[in-house]
């Protein structure tokens, strides 16, 4: 199956998508792990993406557009992918789609998690002290004046990727804000598994 998976920073979509991954046999592609590895590992892309990831904005639209076209060429994404942050932007998802089409794939769903917006500073602030207590690294964007801006670019150019979808008929929404696995469920009936 290949799912594109929608919702605001703290959503939950990485905690899903890895779940998806058991339950699916797919794996997850985070264009932000992508990135974050590619600033830690001081490529190009990512010398030129760490400002920017920093300060809660977005990479260029054909940057991540870029990796992801490498990326589902990849042997284990055969049967199909979990995207976790990507499209972004309503670029990004037209850019997908011509990409799959000439691939000779397309989507099978898009879920939407719903989340309340004034839980997710508190969901942000939860992952650092989880993050601090299991003695990781907490990511440089995890920071309220960062999450912020995050927050804003994501009302200003990823809300509108859900409605693109929706006119479209593609969007599943999933309300967000109960429990891992009443999500988890609810995700699973919305995929039909
Ligand atoms: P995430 O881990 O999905 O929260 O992404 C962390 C940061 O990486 C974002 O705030 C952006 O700066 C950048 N990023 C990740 N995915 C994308 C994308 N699809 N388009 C543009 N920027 C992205």
């Amino acid at each position: 199956m290949r799912i594109v998976l929608l919702g605001p920073p703290g959503a939950g979509k990485g905690t899903q998508a890895t779940r998806l991954i058991e339950k699916l046999g797919v794996p997850q592609l985070s264009t932000g792990d992508m990135l974050r590895a590619a600033v830690a590992a001081g490529t190009p892309i990512g010398l030129k993406a760490k400002a920017i990831m920093d300060a809660g904005q977005l990479v260029p639209d054909d940057v991540v557009v870029g990796i992801i076209d490498q990326r589902i060429d990849a042997p284990d994404c055969a049967t199909g992918f979990i995207l976790d942050g990507f499209p972004r932007t309503v670029a990004q998802a037209e850019a997908l789609r011509a990409m799959l089409a000439t691939k000779g794939l397309k989507l099978d769903a898009v879920i939407e998690l719903v989340v309340d917006e004034n839980a997710l500073v508190d969901r942000m602030r939860k992952r650092v002290a989880e993050t601090i207590a299991a003695g990781g690294t907490v990511r440089a964007d995890d920071n309220p004046e960062s999450f912020k801006t995050r927050l804003e670019t994501y009302r200003a150019q990823t809300a509108p990727v859900s409605a693109h979808y929706a006119e479209r008929g593609d969007l599943k929404q999933v309300d967000g804000m109960r429990s891992i696995d009443e999500v988890t469920a609810a995700i699973g009936t919305a995929l039909g598994r």
